[in-house]
């Protein structure tokens, strides 16, 4: 199995690159941030529960969020790996999964962070934010606040990932095609 945590701040591309290795790699593309939103049109209780953190741009709490993925995992167990995209997003939900793809008789292949400085994430979520209506894409304190997260409670995931010698950083700058390459060179290495 290849399972990829595809990692970065948010507007740094990841949603972009998914599309292109779902394509190219066969894997199942797991974004929580898509669930939460498939929650929120369906106005489930799922949706009641986690609304106020996700419109001020705080972390949903661990326990939803991972039982979320867990289920949405479980739609598709002949899979020959997943692209996580916005999971892990703290230390805790990294050490969740470790003990849950264990139990699966797998584990995390690779976390490939995407670098993109700061002005460049405010510029794209913004932008994002007009095109695709989303609320936390649009207030400039909201947005800040999700990099203030992102930089205390998500990068410590890289570390993590690191420690096991799995975290690869590549230049989240560039065409969309010069960082899909760059994305590719790294899981070619990983798969062989
Ligand atoms: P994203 O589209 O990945 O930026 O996620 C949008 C929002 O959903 C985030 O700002 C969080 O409020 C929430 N969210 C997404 N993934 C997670 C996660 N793994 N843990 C907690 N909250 C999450």
């Amino acid at each position: 199995m290849l399972n990829l945590i595809l990692f970065g701040p948010p507007g740094s591309g990841k949603g972009t690159q998914a599309v292109k290795l779902v394509e190219k790699y066969n894997l199942i593309h797991i974004s929580t941030g898509d669930l939460f939103r498939r929650e929120k049109k369906n106005n489930s209780a799922i949706w009641a529960e986690v609304q106020s953190y996700i419109d001020k741009g705080e972390l949903a709490p661990d326990s939803i969020t991972f039982r979320l993925l867990k289920a949405e995992m479980d739609k598709t167990p002949d899979s020959v790996g997943y692209i996580l995209d916005g999971f892990p997003r703290n230390v805790d939900q990294a050490t969740s999964l470790d003990e849950f793809m264990k139990n699966q008789g797998t584990s995390v292949s690779v976390l490939v962070e995407l670098i993109v400085p700061d002005h460049e994430v405010v510029n794209r979520i913004t932008g994002r934010g007009k095109i695709e209506g989303r609320k936390d894409d649009q207030d400039p304190q909201i947005v800040q606040n999700r990099i203030d997260v992102y930089k205390s409670q998500t990068a410590p995931v890289a570390d993590h990932y690191d420690q096991l010698g799995k975290t690869k950083r590549i230049d989240g700058l560039g065409t969309v095609e010069e960082i899909f390459d760059r994305i590719c060179k790294v899981l070619d290495i990983v798969t062989v």
